[in-house]
C-alpha cells in the first residue's frame, strides 16, 4: 500500500502507518507492507525522464523509510517495501537509488513504456493497437524478472487497462518471468475495467511454472485497506496456489493463504 493521509495526500509519518496498521487490525489483516512509488523520491531523479516522474519527484525518501521503521520498533506488523518503475537500460543506477535502505521486498512495475502510458491516455494501447502493445509490455516484465531487482511484480498485466483482453500465450509470459512472485490485487476491481490482477489465464499459468505470489489491495488511502482481499484469495485459490510468500529483509518464507 501507499503510505497517504485519508485524503490520499502525501503522509510519510508514523502517525500515518499507524492509521493503516488500525484498519488492518480491525479487518483481520496480520501484516501489511508499504511500497510507495519510488518516483515520488528525490533520490531516484537520474532514473526519470517522463513529466509525470519528474513532477511527483519531490520528496525526501529518509522520512518514509524512518516512518515505517519506526512502526516497525513499536511492534506493529509492517513491512518496508517499494514499487518500483522498472526503466530498461537503468537497472544499475535503480538498484544504486534502493542500496541504502532495508527493504524487506521491491515490487517490480511497468507504468510508461517507450514514452507512453499504460493506465492513462493516450494509452500505449492506443497508440500501437493491442498486439503490439502487449508484445512490448511481456517483453519488458521478463526483462524486469531478469533484472534481478524486483522480488514480486505489481499489477502483472495492467496492459490490459483501457483494452480488450486478447488471446495470449500464458505459459510462455510465465516461463519468462524468472521465477520472480506475481502480484494477485484487488486494486483492478475499482479501476475502470473492474477486473483482478492478475488474469486467471496468467495466474493459472504462473501456478504451473512454479511462480509464488504475493497479495495487495494497493491502498492508496487506509480506508482502503485490504480492500476485496477475500476476491483476491479465491482467485489464488481458484488457479490453484495455497500459499502466500512474506519477504523480510527480501528473504521470502511461504505461508498458508488467508
Ligand atoms: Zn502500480
Amino acid at each position: 500500500m501507499h503510505l497517504r493521509a485519508p485524503d490520499e495526500s502525501i503522509a510519510h509519518t508514523v502517525a500515518a502507518v499507524e492509521r493503516f496498521v488500525e484498519t488492518a487490525a480491525e479487518r483481520g489483516i496480520d501484516e501489511i507492507g508499504f511500497t510507495e512509488h519510488v518516483y515520488y523520491f528525490e533520490q531516484t531523479r537520474q532514473l526519470w525522464s517522463m513529466p509525470y516522474h519528474l513532477e511527483r519527484c519531490a520528496y525526501d525518501i529518509e522520512p518514509y523509510v524512518d516512518a515505517v521503521l519506526e512502526a516497525k520498533r513499536r511492534g506493529h506488523p509492517v513491512k518496508l517495501g517499494i514499487e518500483v518503475d522498472y526503466e530498461p537500460g537503468l537497472e544499475k543506477e535503480t538498484a544504486q537509488a534502493l542500496e541504502p535502505y532495508p527493504w524487506d521486498y521491491v515490487l517490480g512495475s511497468i507504468h510508461f513504456l517507450d514514452g507512453l502510458a499504460i493506465d492513462q491516455e493516450p494509452s500505449l494501447v492506443d497508440s500501437l493497437g493491442e498486439q503490439a502493445a502487449w508484445s512490448r509490455y511481456y517483453e519488458t516484465l521478463a526483462r524486469a524478472s531478469r533484472s534481478g531487482l524486483f522480488d514480486s511484480l505489481a499489477h502483472p498485466d495492467i496492459v490490459k487497462f483501457f483494452g480488450l483482453e486478447i488471446d495470449w500465450d500464458w505459459g510462455a509470459v510465465a516461463g519468462s518471468l524468472n521465477g520472480v512472485a506475481l502480484e494477485v490485487s484487488s486494486a483492478g476491481l475499482h479501476k475502470p475495467h473492474g477486473k483482478l490482477y492478475p488474469n486467471a489465464d496468467l495466474l493459472a499459468a504462473g501456478r504451473e511454472q512454479g511462480l509464488p505470489i504475493t497479495l495487495a489491495s494497493d491502498a492508496h488511502v487506509p480506508q482502503n485497506v485490504g480492500r476485496d482481499l477475500d476476491r483476491a484469495i479465491e482467485h489464488a485459490r481458484a488457479a490453484g496456489y495455497e500459499t502466500v510468500t512474506v519477504f523480510e529483509q527480501r528473504e521470502p518464507r511461504q505461508e498458508p493463504l488467508g
